[in-house]
Order: structure tokens, then sequence, then C-alpha cells
């Protein structure tokens, strides 16, 4: 599933879409230009100026829980 930062139309910054047309921090939805998100995401460079601050705080909040659930599957018991 898709997931990274865009940039919806009306927006000045970028914002973290992750399996939804609602960006993370919930207040941004793709328009109708950006009607395949597939293409237009981008996942990476979460330290970019322009991306939205409080979906760089949940982004990097979801990498380290996904980082730690990554740990806990690797540990053999
Ligand atoms: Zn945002």
């Amino acid at each position: 599933m898709a997931q990274g930062w865009g940039q919806p139309g009306a927006s000045k910054k970028f914002h973290y879409f992750k399996d939804s047309m609602t960006s993370i921090c919930g207040k941004w939805m793709w328009g109708p230009a950006l009607s395949d998100p597939e293409n237009a995401l981008e996942d990476g460079k979460h330290e970019h100026p322009e991306n939205c601050a409080a979906c760089k705080k949940k982004v990097i909040l979801l990498e380290r829980a996904a980082n730690a659930q990554a740990v806990a599957d690797s540990i053999i018991v």
C-alpha cells in the first residue's frame, strides 16, 4: 500500500500519507489533481524542511514502532 510524503494541491508543505487518503496529521486529503498517490508519494527524506511538523513527528514515531516490532519479530524464543 502507498505511503510517503506528498504535497496536496493547496498546501505549501508536504504531508505524510499512509494507507489513507488523509494525511497522518489529519489535516489534508489528496485533491483530484493527485488522484494517483502511488506515483506521487515519496517515502524517505523525513527531515526535509518543507515537511509538515505534525506529520514528521508522527512518522518518526511510526518508524520507531515498526523497528521495535521488527526487533521483537527477529528474537527467536
Ligand atoms: Zn501534515
